[in-house]
This record gives C-alpha cells, structure tokens and sequence, in this order.
C-alpha cells in the first residue's frame, strides 16, 4: 500500500493566479499528495485538477538537472561555473558592443515576487539597462495600463470575498470554469444562491449556460458592446448620480460619445440583439450590489486597454467602486505570479511597486536603497517583449535572457519569434524541460520548480503569499533566485540581499506600495492584501474607499470609440479564430504535459460549430490543417455548440501543433499585449 507521508508543507499553488492555498504531502522527496488547505483564505478547502495531480513533472525524466552549453550547434552537459562563465563572457561582449540596450532579459510571472525583484535589480544595476519585462505583456498589460488610468493603481478593485457578495455579476471575456476552477466554482455557487448573471463571450463557456443574459459580441466588438450597455445605463437613469458628481470626472465627454451607441448600431457592430443588451444593462444596473469579473477576453485585442477601460466605465457610472454599492472591476490572472511579477518592477518603464523610472525622485529612491548612485540607473524606458524580438531580428539585440518563459510556443507569430532567437548572439534560459525556448538557446540552465522554492506569490486579488519547499531541486537544478545571484557573481558584481526574505524586505523599503509586507508577518498572520503601507496596518482588500489614486482622487470615464480589430473575416480566410486555456492543462503545457493530465486531454483541438463542421465535411477526431497569414497549424476536429457559427476555438498546450504560428503580430496599441482573441484563418482539410 501507500506508504504515509512524514512532511506536510504549506505552500501556494504555481499554476494559475487564484493562489490556491495547498498542502504538500511528502515522505523523504517522494510527493505523497497535494491536499487544498481548508482554511485556503481564496480556495477554503478546494482545489482544481492542476494542483492536486500535475505534480509527477518533478520526477520526469526529462528533467533538466545539469546546465546545456551549445558547442558546435548541439546542446551539451556542463558544469555550473562553465555556463555561468560562458553567460558572463557573452553578456559583457553584448555590452561592450552595443552598450547596456544590447541586453533584454524576459523575467517570469512563474518566479517568485522575490527572484523577480533580482531580475530587475540585476538588469538595472549591473547590465545598466531597463529592458527587462515580464508576459504580463502578453496577457493583463492592458488592465494594469486601464485599470491604473480609471482608478490609479494597477490591481483589480476588490477582493474575491467582496466579489462574492455582489448580487449580480457581470463576467466578460472569460472562462473561470475552466481556466481558474476554484473560482469559476465559487461564481457558480454564488449564482445558484440567487446572484443574477451576465455572461459576455463570444463562446457558451461554462457559466453561460447559467446566465440571465448571455452576450455573445463577434470577437473583436468589446468596445462597443460595453458602449451599449454604459449607454442603457444612462438613458434609463441606472447611473449613481451623486457618486459622478463628487468622484468622477469625463462625464460630458462620456456621455457625448455614447450618442454614438444605440443599441441598434451596437447589434449592427458586435452581432448582441439590442433586447439583450438592454436586459443585460438593466440587470446590472438595477442591483444593488454589482460586480465585474474579466479575463483576457477582454485584454487581448489590439484596442485592448480601450476594452478595460470601456468595462470599468459601467461600475464607475453605477457608483460601483469604493462605495460598498457594488464591487468594482476583478481581473482574473492568468499565470500564478503574473500580478506580482508587474507588482516587483519587472517591467520596462516601472521600478517595484509602479514607481516610474523617468521619475528622478524615484530613481534617487532606488539608488538610495541599492546603494549606488541615481546616475546609474537608466532614466529612459527600456524594450517590451515584441520590442525585444523585433530589435534581435534587426541585429541590435545581442543578448536575450528568458527566465521560464516558452516564448517559442506562447507568444504570437511564433515563427518570427525563433527567427529573433536565431538572430541574437546569445540566449540564456532558465527551464525545467528542454522547451521550444530552450531548445533554441545558447546557455540553458536548470531551474527550480514551484515546489521547490522559497518566497512569495500575489494572486489575483493582490494578495501576498507564502510559498515554500516541499522538495529540493533534482540534481544540479537551482532556484532562479540563486541563479540570478551566481550570474551576477560570474560578473563581479554582488546584489546583496541574500536571501528571499531579504530581497522582499528590500523591495519594502523602496516600494511604498508593499511597505508593511515581509516573509516573517505573512509566516505570523497569512495573507496580505496590497496595498500595505505599514507594517503593524492592515493590508487594503477593497480599494478606493476614502479617495481614487489617481492625481485628482477621482475615477476616470473614458470616452474611448470602437475600433476594429487588425483582423477581420473575409472570402480567403472566412472564420475567426480564438484561443484560450482548457481545463486539465497550463498554457505550453511543459508540467501538464509531464503528468497524469495527459490522459484527460492528449491533443490540442479545434472546437467548430456542427454547420461549420458540416460545411467543410468534417467529422469529429478528424485532422485539419489551420493557415492563417502567418503560419499554419495542425489539429483534431472537435464538434460542439461551444463556439458560434463562423468562429473557432483552440488551445495552445502542446506545441508541436503550432498554434502560435497562427496567431498574428497585431497588438493592443497602448501596451502591446498580443490580439490573440481574433485571428482570421481558413481550414485546409485531408
Ligand atoms: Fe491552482 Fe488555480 Fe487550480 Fe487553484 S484554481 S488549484 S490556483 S490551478
């Protein structure tokens, strides 16, 4: 029989952005089982499949466990100090001959807060460069930029607890039954207790088919659609007057542009009948406690940030945010970290806590803290992540380092991607597995999973919290945090804080934002809300409750009008196609892929309307060739009523189907996040 575990760790889960609370059964460094924690303060005893059974990656033999050096176009085992050497020596021929914008580093919303925190210290400081950046870019960018430009801080406005109260929820653009269980159980709960609900996706995802109102705009119409609904809400006197008059300002110019939305025209733009855009509006308006709840559904589109914007219009004209008269706007992360790898300044134009680095007074902050001087710190922001492959295929990017980043399989326009990595001198990688990245680079050293690591995660709802080694790294594997610290010692240079606590207590004095956060209060009290200004004060679970952050204390209307997307249906390429997450697998799938999940989902397919499926002649399971203009893919047929008629839907969990070929280079115009929600595509069949 089994034999019982001797250990139980208590720690996060590193899958996806709820931060699930967990227990890790362990005997010696066998993996026993991964439990939920019953007083999880998100997951309350629950967990999903990822957590409890995508653990046997650990132990697989595909683990890298020695440091790769290329020698003659193959990858080959090496010892520590010999990749550290030679990542040293190529970093410093990068310098020497283009200068500190010469290097880019991609940090990871895998890494811990604090191993992010050293990314950035060690891009900053040593190399002398703010390129460094993380795949919020490629996800949440748009809700840190909207978000922070409506209320004045790049977090969702309440905690999950607030949301849960709410008497009718609005959830835009994403999947949490499947994409973060935990909490798509939670919403589904709440609604079968009575909360009213509005679904806004152009898929019948799982919670639409419990919804009031289910809104299905063709992808690419959020802006408009959100319009429509912000303009029921003011026709029909559903808006908190008072709250626009004390603490709103753009009202005239909001209200001037919605002339500009009957629901008429919106039908005509997003395909949504008017009836149900004005019942959707009036259920949302008339409660007395709404909450919104978006995914990437609404970020992932070149007018993306427009999307968060045109979103957080409606709870500002409901007087739905730091009143106690509903609860605000929620975005669900993607990545475990993906929050506070932006929170710790992992960013190009932010240091920790969304300090500018153009700000002189921040910069003498930071230098006061690093013990250097201001002059040292780069004033000018540095490469985003398209930026930074785009500057490799031009030959002015001559070192790139990807800390647990799949960038070959997860960033759009995958071949021009490994064309970047092809074209730059030298890439560093940090991997568990020999990924599509790392298969690509020149120094691939092997990292620390999350079950391996000491530090802290922020979830989705700004939440700090703990995470701790229940296992130590397998053979020669090392925490990102120590790799960062021996490749900064390969070049001389010492980062000081030494260990994780110290590195957040570091991050405490240079961040107001996190001030009161340390590894020994979250250790005494669990989890803390950011902000945390003091250390003996709460943290701030619902925001905005005496005054916005933005310079004027007041929310932001923005009266943003509706664009198109880069990419529309025509007589080449006929359907739209959408990706996302499905349930049993993570993104590249490099854990899932290694464990048990592969039994659930063992392919990458293609969801298709029966009259699509019908029209081109294909049945179920069958293979099909996807081409868009940028590349091609290869999937298996799934029929299903999920996906509307003239639409498509795949994920991207295995690599060798391609989907990321597909995806194209448009992005959202303020940040750059990746239109991954609307690609136009044509199917090629046998
Ligand atoms: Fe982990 Fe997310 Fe599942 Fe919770 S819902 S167990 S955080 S993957």
């Amino acid at each position: 029989g089994p034999r019982p575990p001797t250990t139980t760790t208590r720690t996060t889960c590193g899958y996806c952005g709820v931060g699930c609370t967990l227990e890790v059964l362990t005997r010696g460094e066998e993996t026993v089982a991964v439990l939920p924690a019953r007083d999880g303060p998100v997951n309350r005893g629950h967990a999903c499949v990822k957590s409890r059974f995508a653990h046997a990656f650990r132990t697989s033999p595909e683990r890298l466990t020695r440091p790769l050096l290329r020698r003659d176009g193959r990858l080959e085992p090496v010892g520590w100090d010999e990749a550290l050497d030679h990542a040293a020596r190529g970093l410093r021929a990068a310098v020497a001959a283009g200068g500190p914008e010469a290097v880019a580093a991609i940090s990871s919303a895998r890494a811990t807060n604090e191993e992010n925190y050293l990314i950035q210290k060690f891009m900053r400081t040593v190399i002398g460069t703010n390129s460094v950046d993380n795949c919020s870019r490629l996800c949440h960018s748009p809700s840190a930029a909207g978000l922070s430009a409506a209320f004045g801080l790049s977090g969702g406005t309440d905690s999950f607890d607030d949301v849960e109260r709410a008497d009718c929820l609005l959830v835009a653009g994403a999947n949490p039954v499947e994409a973060h269980p935990v909490i798509g159980a939670r919403l589904l709960q709440r609604v079968l207790r009575g909360a009213r609900l509005v679904v806004a996706d152009p898929r019948a995802v799982g919670l639409a088919g419990h919804a009031d109102v289910h809104l299905r705009p063709r992808p690419g119409t959020n802006v408009a659609l959100f319009h429509g609904l912000a303009r029921v809400l003011l026709t029909e006197g559903l808006t908190d007057e008072e709250f626009l008059r004390e603490r709103v300002t753009g009202l005239p110019e909001l209200a001037e542009l919605l002339e500009d939305y009957p629901p008429k025209r919106v039908e005509a733009i997003t395909g949504v009948p008017a009836v149900d855009l004005v019942a959707a509006a009036r259920l949302y308006g008339r409660a007395k406690q709404p909450a919104i709840v978006y995914g990437l559904g609404v970020t992932e589109h070149l007018h993306g940030t427009d999307g968060v914007r045109a979103l957080a219009n409606l709870a500002i004209l409901r007087g739905a945010v730091g009143t106690g008269r509903g609860y605000g706007v929620n975005p669900l992360r993607g990545q475990n970290n993906v929050q506070g790898a932006s929170d710790m300044g992992a960013l190009p134009d932010l240091l920790p806590g969304y300090q500018k680095v153009t700000d002189p007074a921040t910069r003498e902050r930071a230098a006061r803290v690093w013990g250097c001087e201001a002059a040292e710190i780069p004033a000018r922001p540095g490469l985003r992540i398209p930026d930074m492959f785009a500057a490799a295929r031009a030959g002015d990017l001559r070192a790139l380092w990807i800390i647990g980043e799949d960038v070959c399989a997860t960033d759009p326009d995958a071949t021009r991607v490994a064309q970047a990595l092809e074209a730059c001198p030298l890439v560093i990688c940090h991997e568990l597995f020999l990924s599509e990245t790392a298969r690509r680079a020149d120094v691939v050293l092997p990292a620390a999973s999350w079950l391996e690591k000491d530090g802290t995660f922020v979830n989705f709802d700004r939440r700090f919290q703990r995470v701790r080694p229940a296992l130590a790294p397998p053979g020669q594997a090392r925490s990102d945090f120590a790799i960062v610290h021996a490749l900064a010692a390969a070049l001389g240079a010492d980062l000081g804080c030494a260990t994780p606590a110290a590195a957040l207590a570091e991050c405490a004095r240079l961040a107001p934002l996190f001030a009161g956060v340390s590894h020994e209060r979250l250790d005494r009290e669990g989890a803390l809300c950011w902000p945390v200004p003091d250390p003996d004060g709460p943290g701030e679970a619902r925001l905005y409750t005496e005054r916005f952050a933005t310079a004027d204390g007041r929310a932001h209307l923005a009266a943003c009008p509706y664009l198109p997307p880069g990419e529309e249906p025509d007589e080449d390429y006929p359907l739209v196609l959408v990706t996302g997450r499905r349930w049993a697998h993570y993104n590249s799938g490099n854990m899932t892929r290694r464990t048990g999940n592969l039994r659930l989902e063992a392919v990458d397919r293609l969801d298709l309307h029966p009259a699509d499926a019908a029209r081109y002649g294909l049945r179920d399971g069958d293979p099909v060739t996807v081409e868009s203009r940028h590349g091609r893919a290869r999937l298996t047929v799934r029929i299903c009523g999920e996906t509307a008629p003239g639409q498509v839907f795949c994920a991207f969990h295995f690599p060798a189907s391609g989907v990321n070929t597909l995806t194209s280079g448009h992005a959202d115009t303020v940040t750059s996040c990746p239109e991954y929600k609307v690609t136009a595509v044509r199917l090629l069949c046998d």
